[in-house]
């Protein structure tokens, strides 16, 4: 899988996009991630990206020209399946999301700044736009970070042992059961008896009963989709 990410601050992409999973998986080729910077596409002599809107509302704008050069040209050199636009206004990034775009072979991130981007970037190019809840952050660059690390974690041999990816929250609707590790007594707090069982069949019906349970209590909307 490829991903291309765009912005205007791409410091903000490298640590979070250079460390554990996503760094490994990187490193074994099983994704592709590149940033760019969409300065390098300004025609301004300063590398200009920002403009005042039109209609005088206060603040600045992303302009059109960086930002379509910079998406037209990786669209001459592949097909995107996605060209994603980071926006509070948009659809709220889950699980079932990432699970979808971690199929795709290639995909763009555009991360808005400043009020965000000219609408006709969203009108013409733009094929799916995701937020990741409804806040407001300063630019897309963390979002993008966000759904990264949740698609990348997905990819088959991204993780040493895949079927750990499965027992986490919202894959099946259920959230994660919980987890201890050693020793089984600290400070006076134990572990529930039957994970120290040996029995496997015992466990894993302990384990799917809390993860029942705790989505039952915590995050009852879950098991009505
Ligand atoms: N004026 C925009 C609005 O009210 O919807 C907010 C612009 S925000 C200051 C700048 C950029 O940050 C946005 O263009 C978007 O790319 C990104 N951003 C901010 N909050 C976000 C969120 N909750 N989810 C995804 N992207 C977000």
């Amino acid at each position: 899988m490829r991903i291309d990410i765009l912005s205007v601050v791409p410091e903000l992409l490298e640590s979070p996009l250079n460390h554990s999973i996503i760094k490994r998986a990187r490193e074994k080729k099983i994704v592709e991630i590149y940033i760019h910077n969409i300065r390098n596409w300004s025609k301004d002599k300063y590398r200009k990206v920002d403009d005042y809107p039109f209609g005088g509302e206060a603040g600045m704008v992303l302009m059109i020209q960086p930002v379509f050069d910079c998406i037209r040209e990786l669209m001459a050199q592949r097909n995107y399946d996605e060209i994603i636009y980071t926006s509070p206004d948009a659809p709220v990034f889950n699980q079932q999301m990432a699970n979808e775009l971690s199929l795709k072979e290639n995909i763009m991130i555009l991360c808005g700044h400043y009020k965000g981007i000219d609408q006709r970037i969203r009108d013409n190019l733009i094929t799916r736009e995701i937020s990741i809840g409804d806040y407001v952050l300063t630019g897309g660059e963390l979002p993008a970070c966000i759904m990264t690390d949740a698609i990348v974690r997905l990819i088959p041999g991204a993780m040493s042992d895949e079927s750990s990816a499965l027992s986490d929250s919202f894959q099946d609707n259920l959230l994660a059961p919980p987890v201890y590790t050693r020793p089984a007594e600290f400070n006076g707090w134990g572990v529930p008896e039957v994970l120290l069982s040996g029995n496997h069949a015992k466990i894993r019906e302990w384990q799917e009963q809390q993860a029942y349970e705790r989505t039952r209590l915590l995050r009852p909307d879950l098991l009505e989709e």
